[in-house]
């Protein structure tokens, strides 16, 4: 009874909530000067003065400055904690059936890993949903019965890899649709966890394989997107309706501009294939937006591989990153058009997929 009453509550509060806003969400993040910049005495361009009401300024001149609203916005000080419980909301209604996507856009450099994965000191979002999600499963478990299953898996260059997988497969990984219309990559791993232990066990191993067979981790970190997908299994042990949802959580590859003279042979490529799936993800959202008949998930791995998490009445978070730094106005100032492009949208109410 305890958990129907707080479900109806918080279906309420949903409903209350995307009636008035939408069903996505712009955090932007703002990391603190490095000590390299400020050895360098880099200029703080970013102000905060009303960081509280969603304003984050950028000064783009000496007398000019470019104000954006979000729906939050962290200055250097907050911590991944306080990042955490505004997100927390909507990762615990994955544990409802929402199907759910929070990803983390902007210029490398700018702590896109830094609030999804975190540091063993300073966990992110990923390690955090999973406690979260144990948590709230264990305090329901008189009620339901949850299954949790995780997968770990990179895109680069246009290409899936499963960062799970012990076997050292050239097979191709495609994106499928199941008869109930889901979409899924047969063949890779879906490792089942029950505690918090084994899911950092996961999340190691899919870190550790992103390095095999990379000359530069960092670089190729960069340029590839990590996406972590969080299925799960519930089924209501008083009236045995089940609900299968996912939750993706995806560190996207850096979204600068190579510098022109620059890119050639692979890196061209790889340049190429970046700004696609990117501005992919920003057509999707505005086609979402602009309620058009057609949606383009299919432009791009990207957002076919998130397509059951994005739109419909799916919640959708995206933490946008920034630099306070002077040297890196030009890629703020893109990083926060591309976020005031899908703060836009708005989702009318669509059919549940159970
Ligand atoms: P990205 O993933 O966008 O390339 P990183 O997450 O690797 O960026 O962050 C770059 C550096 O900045 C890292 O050393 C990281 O620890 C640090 N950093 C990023 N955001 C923060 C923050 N909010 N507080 C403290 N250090 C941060």
């Amino acid at each position: 009874v305890k958990y129907s009453e707080e479900q109806a509550k918080r279906k309420e509060l949903y409903n209350q909530i995307q009636e008035t806003k939408g069903n996505i969400r712009v955090f932007c993040r703002c990391r603190p000067l490095s000590k390299e910049e400020i050895s360098a005495g880099s200029a703080q361009v970013v102000d905060f003065d009303a960081a509280k009401d969603g304003d984050i300024g950028i000064l783009t001149g000496a007398s000019t400055r470019k104000t954006f609203k979000f729906d939050r916005v962290y200055t250097p000080k907050d911590n991944q904690v306080d990042v955490f419980a505004d997100a927390l909301p909507l990762v615990t209604s994955v544990l409802d059936g929402y199907n759910v996507c929070i990803f983390a856009y902007g210029q490398t450099g700018t702590g896109k890993t830094f609030t999804m994965e975190g540091t063993d000191q300073n966990r992110g979002v990923n390690y955090r949903t999973l406690e979260q999600l144990f948590h709230i499963a264990k305090e329901r478990s008189e009620t339901f019965m949850y299954n949790i299953s995780v997968s770990v898996l990179e895109v680069y260059n246009e290409q899936i890899r499963d960062l799970l997988s012990t076997s050292p497969t050239s097979k191709r990984l495609e994106i499928k649709q199941s008869a109930e219309g889901f979409h899924h990559v047969p063949g890779i791993v879906e490792a089942q966890v029950e505690n918090i232990k084994e899911v950092w066990n996961v999340l190691q191993i899919g870190s550790n394989s992103r390095a095999v067979g990379s000359n530069n981790v960092n670089e190729h970190s960069s340029r590839s997107h990590c996406m972590l997908c969080i299925m799960v299994k519930s089924k209501n042990l008083m009236t045995g309706e089940c609900t299968n949802s996912k939750l993706w959580l995806v560190d996207l590859a850096g979204s600068e501009r190579l510098a022109k003279t620059d890119a050639q042979g692979e890196r061209l490529k790889e340049a190429q294939n970046i700004n696609k799936s990117l501005s992919a993800l920003g057509d999707v959202v505005y086609a979402l937006a602009t309620k058009s008949s057609h949606i383009p998930y299919r432009n791009s791995k990207l957002t076919h591989l998130l397509q059951d998490s994005l739109g419909g009445d799916s919640k959708t978070l995206m933490f946008v990153q920034i630099s306070p730094s002077e040297r890196d106005i030009s890629e703020t100032l893109s990083s926060l058009n591309f976020a005031t492009r899908v703060r836009g949208v708005e989702l009318g109410p669509a059919k549940r997929q159970v």
